[in-house]
């Protein structure tokens, strides 16, 4: 990192052309003179049409974006790799709770979706005979916000805020090979090699970076989910409350999105995660026969949904066993979000996670980029532990939340539809975990 400030970086800087710079050097410029953006200048010009970049994140999801905009804000280049073509339209909506949306303040972007997304004023449990088991209001527990967010918006919002052609589409990354005191080398599909002395995974569930760093497979948990997104162009009748319904093996849920929008899912259990179905209209109707005696108002949000946004997921987490899974970064390479830690979706933190680990990580890597390596590496360490012990239990509880609801057996279904949901359940000790607190992350772009 040091060597990033020797006067050769600077003379490959007067003697070049803009265009052939790496595009985080090309974003920084303006302000050249800070010692910041002195520190992601290249080392030595690419003869061998190896780009160079300073930092490199692979993934344009939430936990990618996230991260590119929180060292954006702190002034900190980066370009993002995207497997796709653009970004994901899919995925249908996701709900964020407080947590999520401290961070989405702190990279300032917050305030825009809450423009554009119901505030979610509570939650109602129901058997799948209608029959009411317990309601509540988050007003309850105070500070709570919670909205669901379409997918497709929240990454369009998080990209816009970007300094242009900071993603890359259409560069999936192949392999990292590790060169000695020269970073990471990183070859792409098709055919490119970007030479990177910090790479951010953020590839998700199925992420190559991870499995190149030794972490296993995400393991199957027991059950599926179906997604889908109803739409009312007159506007639906809902309020604004996340609908929970219990049956045996079998849960679903609606929650409205926006005025004309609700979000609704099905969970139910299988053995293996079955064929891939490619037809939408197939699933919708598998969707449907699972809970064909289901609350009416739950068969309407799935009937006025268009085929194509219905999507079916297996289930997956990993949990980080202490001593037995590798640590979250290793020499200039770190993980974040899916590609570190799926959990179920079961307490809804996957992505609310995602995002305080960008923000974490972005503040311990502004503060460390000026230092050189060790203090780089110190800092992805820093944040592995940090984070490490907020996740592992987040992911455990989720699971087993997961398998509580998921149960088939009539004596624990009655369990739960009769004492536990009504009598032991409180919010105020179930949502402790959303308790996140981040400070705001200033713009210092134009120091
Ligand atoms: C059914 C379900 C419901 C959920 N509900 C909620 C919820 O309500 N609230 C919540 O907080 N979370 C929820 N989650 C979890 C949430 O969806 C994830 O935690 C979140 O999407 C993780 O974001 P990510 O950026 O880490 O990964 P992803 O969203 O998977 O993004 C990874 C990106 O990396 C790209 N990529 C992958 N491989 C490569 C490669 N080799 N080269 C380049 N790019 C690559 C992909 O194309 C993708 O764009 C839910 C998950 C499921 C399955």
């Amino acid at each position: 990192m040091a060597a990033a400030t020797s006067p050769s970086s600077f003379s490959f800087l007067r003697l070049h052309p803009l265009s052939s710079f790496p595009s985080s050097l090309r974003r920084c410029r303006r302000t050249i003179s800070t010692s910041r953006c002195r520190a992601m200048a290249p080392i030595v010009a690419s003869i061998d049409n190896t780009r160079k970049e300073e930092i490199v994140v692979v993934g344009a999801g939430i936990a990618g974006l996230a991260t590119a905009l929180s060292l954006h804000r702190l002034g900190v280049g980066s370009v993002v790799l995207e497997q796709g073509e653009s970004l994901r339209a899919g995925g249908t909506s996701l709900t964020l709770f407080k947590n999520g949306w401290r961070v989405l303040d702190s990279i300032g972007v917050a305030d825009e979706l809450r423009a554009q997304f119901l505030q979610i004023q509570g939650l109602v449990m129901r058997a799948d005979d209608g029959r009411e088991l317990r309601s509540f209001v988050f007003e309850e527990v105070p500070g709570q916000e919670v909205r669901a967010v379409e997918r497709r918006v929240l990454l369009e919002t998080l990209a816009s805020r970007l300094p242009p052609n900071t993603i890359s589409f259409s560069s999936r990354l192949k392999s990292i090979i590790k060169e000695r005191n020269q970073g990471s080398l990183l070859e792409l599909e098709d055919g490119g090699r970007i030479r990177a002395k910090i790479v951010i995974g953020c590839d998700g569930v199925r992420s190559p970076v991870a499995k190149w760093m030794g972490f296993s497979e995400p393991k199957y948990v027991g059950h599926c989910a179906f997604r889908g997104l109803g739409i009312y162009p007159g506007g639906h009748p809902y309020k604004a409350k996340v609908n929970y319904i219990y049956g045996r093996g079998l849960r679903a849920g609606f929650v409205p999105v926006s005025p004309t929008k609700v979000y609704w899912f099905i969970c139910f259990n299988g053995t293996s995660p079955g064929p891939r179905i490619s037809d939408p209209a197939v699933l919708k109707q598998e969707a449907l026969n699972l809970v064909r005696s289901w609350p009416m108002e739950l068969l309407d949000v799935m009937q006025n949904t268009p085929d194509d946004s219905v999507i079916k997921t297996p289930l997956v987490d990993r949990w980080l066993w202490p001593g037995l899974t590798p640590s979250a970064s290793s020499n200039g390479v770190v993980v974040v979000g899916d590609a570190w830690h799926p959990m179920t979706p079961n307490l809804g933190q996957g992505a609310c996670c995602a995002l305080e680990d960008s923000v974490v990580l972005a503040k311990k890597l502004a503060a460390a980029i000026e230092g050189g390596q060790d203090s780089v590496d110190a800092a992805m360490q820093d944040y592995s532990q940090e984070r490490w012990a907020r996740i592992f239990p987040l992911t455990a509880r989720s699971s087993l939340v997961g398998s509580l609801l998921q149960w088939d057996n009539s004596l624990v279904c009655a369990f739960r539809n009769n004492i536990m949901v009504p009598k032991l359940v409180s919010l105020g000790p179930f949502l402790e975990h959303t308790n996140f607190e981040c400070e705001m992350l200033e713009p210092v772009a134009s120091r």
